[in-house]
């Protein structure tokens, strides 16, 4: 099989179906959106094209396959994708773009747009090889139909080669990640694998094995309305009450103000009027003591404002949204053991970056199944600069097969 076409085409065949995921929709409806139901079915019906016998479509729009071990008493491994592209911009209609031979040069993706390699150093380590860009309009959807199609391709690979050994391999490919709410309908009752590796990384040979702690706020700020015209020292003014306590957090810890390790407040959404002003915020850290005292922090400025504004009233509530997935890779370390040693094997310089964000992984490290996430080779995610290099797409797929061999070999 010639591992390139195959991938390059699976990918063109999965990013031309319309997939964009609704953060509205999905809390009435999984999926959130008919395209992503589409192109479950078009990967259920290749998986069983592939000789695959266990493969189930949920209602949810989850798959779950499951590719029958080579022999007994192998260890269990799970690959996981999402179907679905983000809504930061337009990611309907993508037409994309496959460069052979890239120059090194800026790319003009339409007339207003071009990808410069100046803010994409990036793509100079291409230079000679295929790499795919949109026309522009819309994102290319890489984030995540490139590991979509680097799972295909090595369970093709598997299900065409008799001689790699391997346990019991499952398969399961989401939709709605990017709403934050896609593990939400997760069918752990089907899952039954000893690690899960998510296929849904950027950069060649970046490993991801810790995502912040995620906890959301939600604040509602009270005010006393009064008739504008005999306000005096009768009306409280929830805006003004809520403009305080946001003008209150620290500045340096916001998204804006941080990097790498550091943890931050976010003032997400906030809408109201002078009797009442609710405030959405975020908190992020990848320490999760440090999460549950910055939660505290909140509802104790929120405290400090109710009291600066007598009459007026603060309640803050708290959630957490999810966890970082390191516990679980430290404490079944031969998740990450078995991914080095299969870059090792492969001659791949991985290297381990720390996600500022979260993945459905961290849904499954939360039950203790290490799942680390594995680059897919796209970059730009979440823009209409979206790219992504097929040599790096090669690599994944060969990566896949490798970690399956090393589980096997123990
Ligand atoms: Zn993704």
């Amino acid at each position: 099989m010639n591992l390139e076409k195959n991938i390059l085409d699976r990918f063109l065949r999965y990013t031309a179906v319309d997939t964009m995921s609704d953060s509205d929709a999905v809390a009435v409806r999984h999926p959130s959106t008919d395209g992503q139901m589409d192109l479950l079915r078009m990967l259920k019906k290749e998986l069983l094209g592939l000789g695959v016998e266990d493969v189930v479509l949920d209602d949810n729009g989850i798959v779950c396959a499951n590719i029958k071990a080579s022999k007994e008493g192998l260890p269990s491994l799970g690959f996981m994708a999402h179907v679905d592209t983000a809504s930061d911009c337009n990611g309907n209609q993508v037409k994309a773009r496959v460069i052979e031979s890239y120059q090194g040069d800026d790319i003009k993706l339409n007339s207003k747009i071009t990808l410069d390699v100046a803010g994409n150093p990036e793509l100079l380590k291409y230079k000679g090889e295929t790499i795919i860009v949109t026309d522009g309009t819309s994102l290319l959807g890489a984030d995540d139909k490139a590991g979509v199609a680097e799972i295909m391709a090595a369970i093709q690979l598997l299900m065409e080669d008799s001689s790699i050994e391997h346990g019991p391999i499952q398969v399961f490919f989401t939709s709605d990640e990017e709403t934050g709410c896609g593990m939400d309908c997760f069918p752990m009752e089907r899952f039954h694998s000893d690690a899960c590796y998510t296929l849904d990384g950027g950069r060649r040979y970046c490993i991801e094995s810790e995502c912040f702690n995620a906890a959301s706020v939600d604040l509602c700020f009270q005010g006393v309305p009064t008739h504008l015209g005999s306000a005096k020292s009768k009306m409280v003014n929830a805006v003004t009450m809520a403009s305080a306590f946001v003008s209150a957090l620290p500045q340096a810890e916001s998204p804006e103000g941080t990097d790498s390790r550091d943890g931050y407040y976010c003032p997400y959404s906030m809408e109201g009027n002078t009797e009442q002003v609710t405030l959405h915020m975020v908190l992020r850290d990848f320490d999760y003591d440090r999460l549950l005292e910055r939660i505290e922090v909140v509802k104790n400025l929120a405290s400090v404002i109710e009291k600066m504004y007598k009459g007026g009233c603060v309640t803050a509530e708290s959630k957490i949204s999810y966890r970082n997935m390191f516990e679980a890779c430290q404490k079944q370390p031969k998740a990450m053991d078995l991914l080095f040693a299969a870059g090792r094997n492969l001659k791949m310089p991985l290297f381990i970056e720390v996600i500022r964000g979260g993945t459905d992984g961290a849904r499954l490290a939360e039950k203790g199944i290490p799942c680390p996430n594995i680059f897919t080779g796209g970059d730009n995610y979440h823009s209409l600069k979206e790219w992504a290099a097929l040599p790096a797409m090669v690599d994944a797929v060969n990566l896949i097969v490798e970690i399956i061999r090393c589980w096997a070999k123990g």
